[in-house]
């Protein structure tokens, strides 16, 4: 038995699953999940020492590459002077400005501690600001566990191929309208249907079910629709915020939302959320306003340094071209393989879907072969190379893959396909 076998035994007495999120039990592809010990740059290593070429990135965030110098140096640091006051510090004020400088649709922002709590906050805001209490939220979009959100998921639910989640009061989920991606006419019909929608949120570039851009125009649409109908717009750019371009898909695509979720880069790899808007908008909450959220390590000084450390480097735009460089070159190699997939791609997100027809929406996401994913995935593993464990997450490309690492990859990719069709 593996180092890793021996854990996953003991874990599955211990802890649900044997995990702490759903995904990382590899049931979406079968086997052992791998329990890492460390990391640096582009690769992981787990516990039996293997070492792998990793485009997971901890589901986003490491877009320095792992155990980054500078981050790790300034969250020794501040550690060393306390690890949280449950008061106001400097750090948050830094990462406040930082975001919103960088963020076009933020003039205020307010820190929680995961993307989960930031997209809940942003809806009761949402529902706050307009007295309204129906959302409009997209198939295979996933915004966070909160109830409401939990109605036709990404992610891990689509992974497991749950239906909607029980523990979800029906009152709950009936107030949440799902819609398939990409298709405004779909939500025309809506807004003639209802006329209680409080807020639409939306990943304007999906990762949760796989990479799946938004069409030509599509988001202008969204936009149009739901001013028009007097319902704010919530972008939840948790995984897309300063992966796509440093403002996010906002800055990518030219679209203002009301209300914008961050989360994961922000942090650096530590725990962290973020919502924000206009000033007119965010000083509804308290203690400004009247709708109450909270969190006792909110704005975690550790959190805040290595989310400003990267967001720091992150202001030099050439690192964007760099990441668009290499995550073509890879996608490219991947593409050439001869294998019949459809790479969907924006920036340095990217999915490799084991299907023929394009891939715009759940409906087509979920045409793709699970099981030629799973056997992907393995080989991949054999060969080196850490991938998703699911075919409906996006893979990430980060700073420390270099040309060498991605060339590196599709090599492991020809031996891995070879492999399988012996
Ligand atoms: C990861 C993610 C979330 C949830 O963030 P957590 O920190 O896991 O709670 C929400 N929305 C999107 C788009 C995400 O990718």
């Amino acid at each position: 038995m593996t180092q890793s076998e021996k854990l996953f035994a003991t874990a599955q007495n211990l802890i649900p699953g044997g995990v702490n999120s759903p995904v990382r039990a590899f049931r979406g592809v079968g086997g052992t999940p791998r329990f890492i010990r460390s990391a640096r740059g582009a690769t992981i290593t787990d516990v039996d020492g293997n070492i792998y070429i990793d485009y997971v990135g901890s589901w986003g965030p490491m877009i320095l590459g792992h155990a980054d110098e500078e981050v790790v140096a300034a969250v020794q640091e501040v550690a060393a002077g306390g690890t949280s006051f449950g008061a106001p510090t400097e750090f948050e004020v830094e990462l406040a400005q930082e975001v919103i400088d960088a963020v076009p649709s933020i003039e205020m922002v307010r820190m929680v501690s995961s993307g989960t709590e930031a997209t809940m906050s942003a809806i009761r805001l949402a529902r706050g600001v307009t007295g309204r209490t129906k959302l409009v939220k997209f198939e295979g979009c996933y915004h966070g566990h909160a109830d409401s959100l939990l109605v036709k998921a990404g992610s891990g639910v689509a992974t497991l191929g749950l239906p909607d989640s029980p523990g979800v009061p029906a009152v709950l989920a009936q107030n949440t309208l799902t819609l398939p991606f990409n298709n405004v006419p779909a939500l025309e019909e809506v807004f003639a249907e209802h006329a209680d929608i409080a807020a639409v949120i939306i990943e304007p570039v999906v990762g949760n079910m796989g990479c799946v851009p938004p069409r030509a125009g599509y988001l202008e649409a969204v936009r149009k629709l739901t001013r028009d109908h007097g319902a704010l717009l919530i972008f939840d750019e948790v995984m897309t915020g300063f992966r796509l371009a440093r403002g996010g898909a906002q800055e990518r695509y030219g679209i203002t939302p009301d209300i914008t979720t961050l989360g994961k880069i922000i942090g650096g790899g530590l725990p962290v959320g973020a919502y924000g808007g206009s000033r007119d908008i965010m000083n509804n909450i308290a203690p400004a306003g009247s709708i109450y959220q909270a969190g006792t390590l909110s704005g975690n000084p550790l959190s805040m340094t290595a989310g400003l450390v990267t967001l720091r480097r992150l202001r030099d735009k050439s690192v964007y071209d760099r990441l668009e460089a290499a995550s073509k070159r890879l996608c490219d190699g991947l593409g050439d393989l001869g294998v019949k997939t459809v790479i969907n791609r924006v920036g340095s997100m990217w999915t490799s879907f084991f299907t023929s027809e394009p891939v715009v929406d759940w409906d087509s996401a979920n045409k793709s072969d699970r099981q030629r994913y799973g056997k992907f995935f393995h080989a991949m593993l054999d060969e080196g190379v850490y991938l998703a464990p699911s075919q409906f997450e996006a893979g990430f490309v980060s700073l420390a893959h270099t040309d060498a690492v991605i060339d590196k990859t599709i090599e492991a990719a020809r031996k891995a396909i070879h492999r399988l069709h012996r």
